[in-house]
């Protein structure tokens, strides 16, 4: 089987390198082909010499996942179906605004933790992507929308916040981040690079130590007992420790504040009691919130909050200072919004919350 060079960050590329008995600045040349000029032909490759060339064409290869479908809605938003084998799909969205491109992305086939209002937690978990799955969402999307006037790629933000648990896909998530972030790779500052968590707390710890990026915690709840219905996993890490581990990440973060997501569920977790009780909760964190309004999908009971329940709530987390953001539902016709992504997964086996709670 050749080697699918996207599933190497830059040190195992040196890596690689070095068992074909080449240098290591000629893997920083073949990453900058890869991702700085979207090349993904060997032959191509004009100021490799042909020997490595034709090495590579041999025992290596450059391959991103097939794209079964693309897309396009109204207001711009595009999204990409991706085969990743065995009758899994995943998506891949492209957020187009003013003044940024965001691509927002997946890490796993399907998620094992079940949250109540996702959609891809109703299809049970498959597998995690590879590096190469998660990396070469971010090439094809590149690939296809091409570079702006100035010579840079059309997206410049990415968001893990597509399908599945990142962190509970560590080593390949933190990989895929260091080819983003790597100078010989696509570059993108830390500021720019958006972990979502449901709050895998240990992992929050690990990813502050190994490659603190922004971050984002699904936080919908502003109490246990809602918070262990809505989002599983907080019966295994709950609140109190969430918040703790907000606080020690916050101390390496690129930003100074965590971003915490709120999905408004009608007559669920979206009263001004509901937000008074969040002012109260998240007092000691410097932090923003994102409230997205619930995006329904045909097997959910839930419905989105009113726009003037929102506005209240919104309104309480702002008379605390805490700045506060509703996110714009985009690309609502073609399934693309938050929470939407469905995807294919072909094994439905649910791994519940209570095996999750053995094997971490
Ligand atoms: N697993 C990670 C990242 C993927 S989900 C996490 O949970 O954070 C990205 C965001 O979409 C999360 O905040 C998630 O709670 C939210 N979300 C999931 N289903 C949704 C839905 N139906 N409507 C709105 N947001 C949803
Ligand atoms: Fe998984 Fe995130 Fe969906 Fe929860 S919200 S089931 S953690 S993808």
């Amino acid at each position: 089987m050749p080697k699918n060079l996207l599933d190497f960050d830059a040190q195992a590329l040196a890596g690689y390198f070095a068992e074909l008995g080449e240098k290591p600045f000629r893997a920083r040349q073949l990453m900058r082909w890869i991702y700085k000029a979207g090349e993904s032909d060997f032959a191509a490759m004009t100021d490799i010499a042909a020997s490595l060339r034709n090495k590579l064409a041999q025992h290596a290869c450059i391959s991103v996942p097939t794209i079964m479908r693309e897309e396009l809605s109204d207001d711009g938003t595009r999204k990409w179906l991706l085969d990743v084998g065995t009758g899994n799909a995943v998506e891949a969205v492209y957020i187009p605004e003013e003044t940024r491109g965001t691509l927002c992305i997946s890490s796993q086939a399907g998620c094992a933790l079940d949250c109540a209002f996702c959609s891809t937690g109703k299809q049970g978990f498959n597998r995690n992507l590879s590096v190469a799955e998660i990396i070469g969402q971010l090439w094809w999307a590149n690939h296809q929308l091409g570079k702006n006037a100035e010579g840079n790629w059309a997206i410049s933000n990415v968001v893990m916040m597509g399908m599945g648990e990142p962190l509970l896909n560590f080593d390949n998530t933190v990989s895929a981040l260091r080819l983003m972030l790597d100078d010989h790779g696509y570059g993108l500052s830390r500021r720019r690079v958006t972990v979502s968590t449901s709050g895998i707390v240990p992992a929050m710890d690990r990813l502050r130590e190994e490659c603190p990026v922004a971050l984002a915690v699904s936080l919908h709840a502003p109490n246990d007992a809602l918070r262990d219905v809505l989002v599983p996993v907080n019966q295994k890490y709950p609140l109190k420790q969430l918040l703790a581990a907000c606080q020690r990440y916050l101390e390496k973060a690129p930003r100074d504040f965590i971003t915490f997501e709120y999905v408004m569920l009608d007559g669920v977790n979206d009263s001004v009691q509901h937000a008074h009780e969040l002012v109260r909760l998240v007092r000691d964190v410097p932090c923003k919130f994102n409230l997205i309004p619930f995006n329904p999908f045909p097997q959910t009971h839930y419905q989105r909050s009113r726009p003037d329940a929102i506005q209240r709530f919104r309104d309480v987390l702002m008379q605390a200072d805490i700045v506060t953001t509703t996110r714009k539902t985009r690309g609502d016709d073609i399934a693309a919004a938050c929470g939407q992504l469905a995807g294919q997964v072909q094994d439905k086996t649910k791994r519940t919350v209570r095996k999750l709670v053995e094997v971490h």
